[in-house]
C-alpha cells in the first residue's frame, strides 16, 4: 500500500498555524512515510485533494465507552439485548466513530471486556474503527459507580485480584472509580469511594505491569484522593455536589491536581452546546464549568479531549461537535482545542510515538477537511476523507476514486 496526497495544506497537530502551502504527503504500509518530497523509491499513485482542503491528524477520544449503547437511558437496560447483538452494535459504533475522523480512542470501562476483542480485530485490520486502548472492568465498591460491572473491590487483597483479572484480560489501562457518578442511581458524586493511600495501591499495581491509571473523579474529595496517588489522567474533574456540575469548586484541589502532574480529561460533549442559556440567561451549568476549566488552565493543568461517549445521549461519533463546546467551556481557541485531540491527548495517554501528528514515521491517521479548522472548528463535521493506519475509511463522493495504489 503505497500513495500520495497533494493539494492539501497540512495542520500537524502542534503548530499554531496550518501551512501556508499544500504540501504533498506520502503513505506507505499505513505510515506518513514522507512530508514534501518522495521518500526514496517509486511513491506510488497521486490523490489530488480540492483546492482549499486541510488535513489534520485523525482525531483522538480520551473517554468511550464502546460496549454502552448510548440510546439506552438506565445501566440496566444495557443488559436486556442478547450478547451477540450488542457486539454488533458495538462494532457498528467503532465504524461510525473512525467515519467521523476518530482514529484513536481510549475505553474507559465495560463489564465483559468485548471491547478488547473489537481493539485486537481493529488493529488486524478486520474491523473498521479507532485504534483502541481499554481499560476493561473499573475498581469500585459494592454498590459503587458502575458495580455492574464486576470491578467491586473492598480492600487491598480484593483490589489486587481485581486488577489481575483486568491483566489476564490485556488490558491497556486500569480504571478506578474514585467518587460515585450520575449514571450508578445512589452512588453519590460527591462521595469519595477510595481513601488516597486505597488508590495509592492501584497506581503501584498498575505500575508494576507497566500501565497507568485514569480515575474518574467528580467530587473533590475524590480529586484530591487521586492527585495524591498519582494518577495520570482525572476524568471528569467536575467539582460535583449535590448542587451540580462545578458547585465545590476549590483551587486547594486545582493545585493539588497540579502538583501531581496528572491531565484532566473534562468530558465535554456537544451536547454541552444547548446547556450554556436558558431563556436567554447563561445558564449555572455553564458559569460553573467554565471556572472549574479556567482554573485548570491557569494552573498549567495538560487536557486531553474526552467525550464520555456511550452515556445516556452521547453519540461515538460525537467527539468533532464537541470539540466546539469545548472551545466555549474552555475558552480556549481552535487550535488548543485541536491540540487537545490530537498530539497533547497522544502525549497524555503515552501514544506519541504512534499518532497525534502527521510526522514521518507516525501511523498515517489523517483526516482531509473542506476548510481550516483552526478558522473554524465546524469544518471537522464533514470530513472530506478519513484514512486510518494508511486506510481510507470514508471519502466524499466529490473526491474521486481510491487510487490504485491504496490497497
Ligand atoms: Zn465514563
Amino acid at each position: 500500500m503505497k500513495y500520495r496526497l497533494s493539494g492539501g495544506r497540512i495542520w500537524d497537530g502542534s503548530e499554531a498555524t496550518t501551512s501556508s502551502e499544500a504540501i504533498e504527503l506520502f503513505v506507505e504500509r499505513g505510515e506518513i512515510a514522507a512530508l514534501g518530497s518522495p521518500p526514496t523509491g517509486e511513491s506510488g499513485e497521486n490523490w489530488s485533494l480540492p483546492p482549499g482542503s486541510v488535513v489534520i491528524p485523525g482525531l483522538i477520544d480520551a473517554h468511550v465507552h464502546l460496549d454502552l449503547d448510548p440510546h439506552l437511558m438506565a445501566p440496566a437496560e444495557q443488559f436486556e439485548a442478547s450478547r451477540s447483538d450488542r457486539d454488533l452494535r458495538m462494532i457498528a459504533r467503532a465504524g461510525a466513530m473512525v467515519r467521523a475522523g476518530i482514529t484513536t480512542a481510549r475505553d474507559l470501562g465495560a463489564g465483559e471486556w468485548r471491547e478488547l476483542a473489537l481493539r485486537d480485530a481493529i488493529a488486524r485490520g478486520e474491523l473498521p474503527g479507532p485504534r483502541l486502548v481499554c481499560a476493561g472492568q473499573p475498581l469500585t465498591i459494592a454498590e459503587g459507580h458502575c458495580h455492574f460491572w464486576g470491578g467491586v473491590a473492598e480492600g487491598a487483597e480484593e483490589q489486587a485480584e481485581v486488577v489481575r483479572r483486568q491483566l489476564e484480560h490485556g488490558v491497556d489501562w486500569i480504571k478506578v472509580m474514585a467518587t460515585g457518578g450520575y449514571f450508578t442511581k445512589g452512588s453519590g458524586v460527591e462521595r469519595a469511594q477510595f481513601s488516597a493511600d486505597e488508590l495509592r495501591q492501584a497506581v503501584g499495581l498498575a505500575r508494576e505491569a507497566g500501565l497507568r491509571v485514569a480515575a474518574h473523579c467528580h467530587g473533590k474529595a475524590g480529586i484530591r484522593n487521586a492527585a495524591q496517588a498519582g494518577v495520570r489522567t482525572i476524568e471528569h474533574c467536575s467539582f460535583a455536589s449535590g448542587k451540580g456540575y462545578g458547585a465545590d469548586y476549590d483551587p486547594a484541589v486545582v493545585k493539588d491536581v497540579a502538583e501531581s502532574g496528572a491531565w484532566v480529561s473534562p468530558t465535554i460533549n456537544a451536547n454541552w452546546l444547548r446547556r450554556m442559556k436558558k431563556d436567554g440567561e447563561v445558564t449555572d451549568f455553564y458559569r460553573n464549568m467554565q471556572g472549574v476549566l479556567g482554573g485548570l488552565r491557569e494552573a498549567g493543568i495538560p487536557l486531553l479531549a474526552s467525550t464520555d461517549a456511550g452515556i445516556p445521549g452521547v453519540f461515538h461519533h460525537g467527539l468533532p461537535a464537541g470539540l466546539r463546546a469545548f472551545e466555549k467551556y474552555g475558552d480556549l481557541t481552535p487550535v488548543e482545542v485541536l491540540r487537545t485531540a490530537t498530539s497533547d491527548s497522544a502525549r497524555g495517554l503515552g501514544l506519541e510515538a504512534v499518532c497525534g501528528r502527521i510526522a514521518p514515521g507516525l501511523s498515517a491517521d489523517l483526516v482531509v477537511l473542506a476548510g481550516d479548522p483552526l478558522e473554524d472548528l465546524a469544518h471537522l463535521e464533514d470530513p472530506l476523507l478519513v484514512i486510518a493506519a494508511g486506510r481510507v475509511v470514508h471519502r466524499a463522493e466529490a473526491l474521486g476514486p481510491v487510487p490504485a495504489g491504496h490497497e
